[in-house]
């Protein structure tokens, strides 16, 4: 910095030592001018920098301290004041000056650097275009921080934006390390940030960038999220002289976006770990396992008979019933074991370092024990059970989900043994697993490849004995396993979303199906009942397919029924029931599968969206010898009656059975003793031989 001319203008009291400090720095030729802050007569040749004492704001020959800083704008300006007229510097570096000091108060490298940047900040402003200047004069009044640097990073300019929203005082001067210690830290305010990445150091060699999330910290405050974006800055010979970033605060966005990410991975109700972040957390688990070489054990949890708390003591009941197993579970787990919610009443657990394996099978029965005492939800007695399927890693799997699977599919064991208990994952199991995992990949091609299949099973109008429709039942051609039953691959199309277009494949040809029959056989009041799934019902599809089917194939709309298997959705407002408005308005039927089962019951009857109920099989199969069914089935049918719902009975296999449903005046019958649902060709047959006037029961069909 040697070789410095400053010309001094000014005569106060102090001037004369602080012209002593300056010649102390050895920075200059030093010119001292007429303390009434007229320019000398004799103008020195050469000035790098000229000092004002700004003293009074008036000179005393009349100058506004704006004009004499216009006057002298050609120089860097620096004022000069002392401590306890601060607010005069202030006043002169708004006007226009590049900075100020208090003489009685400044140290020697402090005023060597005040100098400095005077200087580099007049030589920035010169070298800017006129145009470049009306930029930076909006800069001075836009809603987003700017600060520019010089080549060398040295902060020259900081708006009064970018003052606010680092919370910097209007006169707090930067050191001239600032652009290594300005948000040095990622938006997480943890992860320091490598030195050639940080804003300053980047704008000012010229690299250009945008959107960089950076934590500003200020000590015992907490951080402030800025979004930057920078560029470097060039003058008309297009030669980088500095740069520029400019930011703003998005510190509540950022909060509001952890939060939404916080909440996408927590469960609303329990407020445990979804099924994401559960799978996330078991992965990195399975990492530590590995790396120590120690077991982790997955349990699957499912509450026993949680549908029937739902449906007799209402949602509000189950949902708090859901948040107490929860809390029992966080309550029961040891430090370092996790817990999620899977889904519905189902929950995940993960233990890790348990050491031996007993020790999964202690810890999954005291959860057993746990889970089944008494609850006391909103003043009413609950009790439930837990199904708990034991995996462990690495033995009954080395992938987080094959792990989940497996725990899973050991919970539907437990749960087919009574509930209540838990099962160990086995390779018996394994095997099973397998299998599924086989469906579930050849379910995904079944479509293309047309291995669906729909098998017919006539109903007949029980007084008459007239075949008077057809119940379509889905059925797999598989290449290896042969004709699967729904019960073997439903399950697998309702949970990988398959159901949509499976169900659309339905549709279509049983419509098309029961209008070719009608025409070939002119049987115009055939009907068709074609079983939907839960998930159909979510699908705004569904009413695309049926208007389209409908269409096509001009069928009367009253000769198609669509059975629903859970009579829940048509007491509750829900997207479920606003689908089923939508069927009826096309003019087609609903029903009510399985009436009788926990899924359907007469408080489902009485809402007025359905036009019929099937009784389920389990009501019908005993029903000869089963007072309680006997009074089931009779009550249902006359409430039927007074409903004006048509009641079908199916699973009907003994001609006693036939004679009770008779007796009581059901309307409709289906089973094997009237036929097995058939292949199409066959109901051809069937329907030939009902034209021909011999019915399915007199011709003693198995
Ligand atoms: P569901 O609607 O209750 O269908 C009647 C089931 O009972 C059929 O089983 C049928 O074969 C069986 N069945 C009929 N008569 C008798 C009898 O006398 N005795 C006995 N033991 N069983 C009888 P399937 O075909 O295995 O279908 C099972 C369930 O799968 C159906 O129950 C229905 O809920 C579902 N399902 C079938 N096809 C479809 C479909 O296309 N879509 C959907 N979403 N579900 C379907
Ligand atoms: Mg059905």
């Amino acid at each position: 910095m040697a070789g410095r001319s400053i010309l001094y203008l000014g005569g106060s009291k102090f001037a004369a030592e602080f012209c002593d400090k300056l010649k102390g720095l050895d920075l200059c030729e030093q010119f001292t001018g007429s303390p009434s802050l007229e320019f000398p007569e004799k103008t020195p040749e050469k000035i790098d920098l000229v000092m004002f004492e700004a003293g009074p704001l008036i000179t005393r020959s009349g100058q506004t301290l704006q004009s004499l800083i216009q006057r002298l704008s050609d120089w860097p300006l620096v004022a000069v004041t002392s401590r306890d007229q601060e607010h005069r510097g202030i006043a002169a570096v708004r006007a226009g000056a590049q900075g100020f000091v208090c003489a009685d108060d400044v140290g020697e490298t402090q005023l060597e650097a005040v100098i400095e940047h005077a200087i580099q900040r007049h030589r920035l402003l010169v070298r800017l275009s006129e145009r470049d200047n009306t930029v930076l004069s909006i800069l001075q009044s836009i809603n987003d921080g700017v600060i520019v640097v010089d080549r060398h990073g040295n902060v020259l300019d900081i708006n009064p934006a970018a003052r606010s929203i680092l919370g910097l005082a209007p006169r707090q001067q930067t050191t001239t390390q600032w652009n290594k210690a300005f948000c040095n830290f990622a938006a997480d305010g943890k992860t320091q940030i490598d030195h050639e990445e940080l804003p300053l150091v980047k704008a000012c060699r010229g690299h250009k960038f945008s959107n960089q999330a950076v934590a500003y910290q200020v000590p015992n405050q907490a951080d402030t999220i800025l979004s930057i974006n920078g560029q470097g800055l060039y003058d008309s010979s297009n030669t980088l002289i500095g740069g520029v970033i400019t930011f703003r605060d998005i510190t509540d966005i950022m909060r509001k976006t952890i939060e939404l990410e916080k909440r996408a991975q927590y469960d609303d109700l329990t407020l445990l770990p979804n099924r994401r972040l559960f799978t996330q957390q078991l992965e990195k688990a399975i990492g530590r396992s590995q790396r120590k070489n120690r077991p982790l054990a997955v349990l699957f949890i499912d509450l026993d008979r949680f549908k029937s708390v739902n449906d007799t003591l209402g949602h509000d009941i189950g949902d708090e019933l859901l948040r107490q197993v929860a809390d029992r579970l966080n309550k029961n787990l040891r430090i370092g074991d996790f817990s999620g919610r899977w889904g519905g009443d189902e929950f995940i657990v993960c233990l890790e370092d348990f050491g031996e394996q007993r020790n999964a099978a202690a810890a999954a029965q005291k959860l057993v024990l746990v889970l089944s005492e008494k609850y006391d939800v909103s003043g009413s007695e609950v009790y439930t059970t837990p199904s708990i399927g034991i995996a462990i890693y690495p033995d009954s799997g080395e992938q987080a989900d094959r792990l989940i699977k497996a725990a899973d599919l050991a919970m539907y064991q437990a749960k087919k043994r009574g509930g209540g208990r838990f099962q160990y994952y086995s390779s018996s199991l394994n095997t099973r697993l397998a299998q599924r995992e086989e469906l579930e990949l050849g379910l995904r091609h079944a479509l293309v490849r047309d291995e669906f299949v729909l098998h017919y099973q006539p109903r007949i109008d029980v007084s008459s004995g007239r075949l008077i429709g057809l119940e379509a039942l889905l059925r797999w051609r598989h290449p290896r396993f042969g004709l699967l039953p729904p019960a073997r691959f439903l399950p697998i199309l309702e949970s990988s979303g398959l159901i949509h277009s499976a169900g659309e494949w339905v549709i279509n040809t049983a419509c098309r199906q029961l209008a070719a029959w009608q025409h070939q056989f002119e049987l115009p009041d055939l009907s068709i009942a074609i079983n939907l799934s839960q998930q159909q019902l979510k699908h705004g599809r569904l009413i695309e397919t049926v208007e389209k089917t409908l269409v096509d194939t001009a069928l009367d709309p009253g000769c198609i029924e669509f059975e629903i298997g859970d009579g829940e959705i048509v007491r509750q407002r829900s997207a479920e029931l606003d689908t089923l408005y939508g069927l009826r308005a096309f003019g087609v039927r609903l029903s009510l599968d399985h009436f009788g089962t926990r899924d359907v019951s007469f408080s489902s009857l009485d809402t007025g969206v359905i036009d019929s109920f099937v009784l389920d099989q389990s009501l019908i199969q005993d029903v000869e010898i089963n007072g309680s069914h006997q009074r089931i089935v009779r009550a249902a049918i006359a409430m039927a009656r007074g409903l004006d719902i048509e009641v079908a009975a199916e699973g009907v296999e003994t001609i006693t059975q036939l004679e009770f449903l008779r007796s009581c005046k059901c309307d409709l019958a289906q089973g094997f003793l009237i036929s097995r649902p058939v292949q199409a060709d066959k109901v051809s047959s069937i329907l030939r031989s009902e034209i021909a006037g011999t019915r399915l029961l007199s011709r003693g069909m198995p």
